[in-house]
């Protein structure tokens, strides 16, 4: 799968995803569906260093993410699941298993990680701007309010920027796998950039200083790409 595929199908899954009741009626839509594969990383490595060191991305995307794509798709063969966007099967994760919840969200969440990661920075696009200021009153705001919630969860987890159904950004964490898409997370919508605070995305490098980490972040966020999946969430 190519990154920008990946990319419209989360976008498109924003609309889809808190309206649609059915499996059956969102796997018609082939808008939706392209399948579960493994995505490209998209850069180096390396290419992230100094904010996140060669080492620990390779660990992580050929060890930990991988190891979340294989157990999902262990869990999914033979059943509906295979057939499923993910963004309905998060729609409606109560009624699966504790393996599908927590590979399924591994495999995802890392996927639009890595999107959300660049080596090329550069300035956040102008209407991604309006709407954070809007929301948030200023981008310093904002990141103050996306630092204390990635820096203050407690244990595994990620912290989220989101999209609400009515179209309002939130920040907020989610706890092991689990994203702002599942129906058991009560502040729910479609993530936008999301940060992973295990201790396996930083421990390498920044060792107990998780703080540091958050906040070395901002220098390889892609703003284009949380530009885009705003976009698109909003149709
Ligand atoms: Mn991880």
């Amino acid at each position: 799968m190519k990154r920008r595929d990946f990319i419209t199908v989360m976008g498109t899954a924003a609309v889809v995803a808190p309206v649609v009741g059915t499996l059956a009626s969102c796997a018609s839509n082939p808008k939706t569906f392209v399948g579960h594969e493994f995505p490209e990383l998209g850069f180096g490595f390396d290419e992230l260093e100094p904010h996140i060191d060669a080492m620990t991305m390779e660990i992580h995307y050929n060890k930990h993410h991988k190891g979340y794509f294989k157990k999902f798709m262990a869990a999914a063969e033979g059943t509906e699941l295979l057939d499923t966007p993910m963004e309905v099967i998060f729609a409606n994760i109560s009624k699966h298993s504790p393996s599908v919840r927590n590979n399924g969200g591994g495999f995802y969440n890392h996927a639009l990680f890595w999107e959300n990661l660049t080596p090329s920075q550069g300035q956040i696009p102008a209407k991604l701007n309006e709407v954070l200021v809007k929301d948030f009153d200023s981008i310093e705001n904002f990141k103050e309010k996306f630092n204390i919630t990635a820096k203050t969860h407690f244990g595994s987890g990620w912290a989220w920027l989101s999209v609400n159904p009515e179209g309002k950004l939130f920040v907020s964490s989610t706890a092991n796998q689990d994203n702002p898409l599942m129906d058991v997370i009560s502040e729910k919508g479609t993530p936008l950039l999301g940060l992973d605070v295990w201790e396996h995305a930083y421990y390498l490098n920044y060792q107990n200083q998780r703080g540091s980490y958050v906040e070395n972040f901002w220098n390889v966020v892609n703003w284009d790409i949380v530009a885009k999946r705003l976009h698109l969430a909003l149709g």
